[in-house]
């Protein structure tokens, strides 16, 4: 049987890897609906290519250009964040990649869910921001969540055949990021630019800064939380420069089982489309003979602070890991943009989750209201700054 997939987020990185299995596998997968935010050219050259039933464009302004691109070809044309909510419920799909950046992939995937759609998921953002909403639909309407990110992929790997009442601890690995030997001082006058050169990952360029103040590794320890349903406490993060131990889950009798590979999202891509199964593939292969050692270190939350604020964030609950989704969001772009000191981003999160009203058991409306009062916060305290 051939899995509809609707990919959100097609042309970004994890999107366009989607692409390239489906490519390699057109007798498993087919492309029912793809869904960007303001990429125009490259989803009408991604339509033209997999000729899927719908296109969406999240920015309504992009509309016109996008239909008038495709206005020969058969395929329904759509915009806006309402369209997207709706594209995901639609009766053929199989499977949602949900590869969206940031808060916006929240909303659509909760529709998915409800609908029943399998989730391949790569947005962490939406378990950051509402993991417990999101755990207890999926668990409501039988929906699966395979996990496209590559640690979380590497510990469910390390899962299957597995009790999962027998996990002692979970080794989530980090790469360290390009600032992994500076000192503070070093820090404090990088830019942009030099933190979106990734020494071993290629990827989107939000999620590249997040892996240099290591608020991606945060999220990723809260993203195992709500996957895993192990407590924050016994998820222990690594700095693994080498990138090859994917991550690994120790067992109550003291096994540790890991998942290695060269760092390529597409393995991890594949592995959530194809499970249970795997596919042959001519990804890059890990040469163990080539690896001169494979190094962990304890991570340092003096220079690297934001890993510390998830681990609080989690503690504190409620809402709290919205507030530093969203403020994070905020400096995250204002650093891009020149606004904000990458040591300052911290700062500002810190304080955000100070100063934003605590709500201890949010429901989906409580966490629209408190993305968009603690971004207004995040705001105010760049000005400030
Ligand atoms: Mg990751």
């Amino acid at each position: 049987m051939v899995k509809q997939l609707c990919i959100l987020g097609s042309t970004g990185s994890i999107g366009t890897q989607t692409l390239d299995v489906v490519r390699a596998y057109p007798d498993r997968y087919s492309v029912y609906a793809i869904c960007a935010n303001r990429s125009v050219d490259k989803l009408v050259e991604q339509a033209k290519e997999f000729q899927p039933e719908v296109v969406c464009i999240a920015d309504e302004s992009l509309y016109e250009p996008l239909r008038a691109a495709l206005a020969d070809l058969p395929i329904k044309v759509w915009a806006g964040s309402e369209s997207i909510a709706e594209v995901v419920t639609m009766p053929s799909i199989d499977v949602v990649v949900a590869a969206m950046v940031g808060y916006a992939g929240l909303r659509p995937t909760i529709e998915a869910i409800k609908a029943g759609k399998t989730i391949a998921l790569a947005n962490k953002e939406t378990l950051v921001v509402a993991g417990e909403i999101i755990c207890e639909l999926a668990l409501q309407h039988h929906t699966p969540i395979l996990p496209v990110d590559s640690e979380h992929s590497a510990i469910f790997q390390s899962l299957v055949g597995e009790d999962r009442s027998e996990i002692e601890k979970i080794l989530l690995t980090a790469s360290g990021g390009p600032f992994r030997t500076f000192s503070l001082e070093q820090m404090q006058t990088v830019t942009a630019a030099d933190a979106l050169k990734h020494p071993n990952w290629e990827m989107g360029a939000k999620i590249t800064i997040d892996s240099a103040s290591m608020m991606n590794k945060g999220f990723e320890v809260i993203e195992a939380k709500w996957l895993f349903g192990v407590p924050v406490e016994k998820i222990q993060v690594l700095v693994h420069p080498q990138s090859i131990v994917h991550s690994a889950v120790q067992f109550t009798d003291g096994a540790i089982k890991a998942q290695l590979g060269a760092p390529d999202m597409k393995l991890p891509i594949q592995y959530a489309l194809s499970f249970p199964e795997r596919l042959a593939s001519d990804f890059p292969r890990a040469d163990l003979f080539a690896l001169k050692n494979l190094t962990f270190e304890e991570p340092d939350l003096h220079r690297f602070p934001n890993l510390g604020l998830a681990y609080e964030a989690m503690r504190r609950g409620g809402n709290i890991p919205c507030v530093l989704n969203a403020a994070n969001e905020v400096v995250n772009l204002a650093f891009r943009e020149g606004r904000c000191g990458f040591l300052q981003m911290s700062d500002i999160i810190s304080q955000t989750m100070d100063k934003a009203a605590y709500i201890q058991k949010p429901t989906y409306e409580d966490y629209v209201q408190t993305d968009q009062e603690a971004r207004k916060i995040a705001e105010d305290l760049l000005i400030i700054h």
